[in-house]
């Protein structure tokens, strides 16, 4: 047989987290938290598989759950969304993200993502036949450049990924920079498909830019969350896209055939958090900014460089004071001098800048896992 992925191997989240636990490192690698949800939202789980709601849920998702997607967006951005033409539950952001590409991208189209990006973004465009036209973020600032972003326009282009605020680098968009987006989308006829899943991980006071705060952007838009994140919850793979009725209605016939439905318990005992505790998402920030700012005063004392991510639960490190070798070589050497799992920045990227010394560290950590880690970094 031919491989349809060639390039493509076990991915180094997999990777990095059999390695940590192979050598009992501390895991600061895959971005997952080491602690649970709210408990409210575990027994609720816990009530709807007693109360026997363990058969298929709606296709398009449990009802409830649409409805306090749809009343959320209302909250946080301003937008009304109809919970029955636009919103779809699906397992995890990734299964979104893979049901938009393929609905949309057709064989020869160019995709424009950034470079670095999530890993899941290029096999799903390839898969389809598609192009990923990669455009770099540059160190330190990994600003957009939307001059180089409209010369890669080409009547190919069909769509842009954006990732706001964006793993690996916590870069968030500025509302400048939704402003341009707009601009170029309309101008172009591009889809924008914008992966959100961080959305209420800002920090500084920052607010976060979603696309759906924009009429005019939203109506070309598909938007992509994981309560994953949002709840501490990444093992249940529970996540959601948002489009217009029309992108909608082809996203479905793909998710359909991926899965079918979600979980039935997890949206039930979702939809009731939602509903009882609006103000989770609106703690979150300084939840997560508490651990970032806990994770780098004891970082400060070691010989990694840095300054503060302004999104996400990922802080990159530059490591150029401690070593001078390639990032995944150093990411193994961590594991072994240190027992400090990270993720090597490179692997995000198609062509990753000459001589970049920088890795990545996830803080959704208990504060004594990451007084542990940072223990054993700052002895390096
Ligand atoms: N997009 C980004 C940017 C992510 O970081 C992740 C999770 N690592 C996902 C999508 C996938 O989310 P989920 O686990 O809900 O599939
Ligand atoms: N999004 C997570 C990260 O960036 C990993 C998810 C996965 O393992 N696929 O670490």
């Amino acid at each position: 047989f031919q491989s349809k992925l060639p390039s493509t191997g076990t991915t180094i989240f997999t990777q990095m987290s059999e390695l940590a636990a192979k050598h009992n490192a501390v895991n600061l690698s895959q971005g997952f938290p080491d602690f649970d949800g709210p408990s409210a939202l575990l027994e609720g789980v816990n009530h709807y598989i007693q109360q026997g709601s363990n058969q298929y849920a709606p296709m398009i998702g449990v009802a409830s759950l649409r409805q306090a997607i749809a009343s959320k967006i209302k909250r946080c951005y301003d937008n009304d969304i109809n919970p029955d033409t636009q919103v779809t539950i699906t397992s995890g952001a990734t299964e979104a993200l893979f049901a938009a590409i393929t609905a949309f991208v057709q064989t020869g189209d160019e995709v424009i993502v950034f470079d670095p990006a999530y890993d899941s973004y290029d096999p799903a465009i390839t898969l389809s036949g598609g192009r990923a036209i990669h455009i770099p973020l540059l160190p330190p600032s990994f600003a957009m450049d939307w001059q180089r972003i409209a010369d890669a326009i080409t009547p190919k282009t069909r769509m842009i990924v954006i990732n706001s605020p964006h793993n690996p680098t916590g870069q968030t968009l500025s509302q400048e920079d939704i402003a341009q987006l707009a601009e170029l989308a309309n101008k172009h006829d591009l889809l924008v498909l914008s992966d959100e899943v961080y959305e209420h991980i800002v920090f500084d006071g920052a607010q976060h830019q979603s696309v759906l705060r924009h009429k005019d952007l939203s109506d070309r838009s598909i938007v992509v969350s994981s309560f994953g994140k949002t709840y501490h919850t990444t093992g249940w793979k529970v996540g959601y896209c948002i489009a217009p009725a029309a992108l909608m209605g082809e996203i479905r016939k793909i998710h359909q055939y991926l899965t079918f439905s979600t979980t039935t318990p997890m949206q039930l005992a979702l939809a009731d958090f939602l509903n009882s505790a609006p103000d989770h998402d609106q703690l979150l920030p300084a939840f997560y900014e508490g651990k970032r700012d806990y994770f780098n005063k004891l970082m400060s004392e070691s010989r990694f460089s840095f300054t503060s991510t302004p999104g996400t639960y990922f802080q990159l490190m530059d490591y150029s004071a401690i070593q001078d070798m390639p990032d995944t070589e150093f990411a193994l050497w961590l594991i072994e001098h240190a027992g400090v799992a990270a993720i090597p920045v490179s692997v995000f990227y198609q062509v990753p800048p000459k001589d970049m010394r920088l890795i990545r560290f996830c803080f959704a950590k208990q504060n004594s896992t990451l007084t542990k880690a940072a223990e054993q970094l700052i002895t390096l």
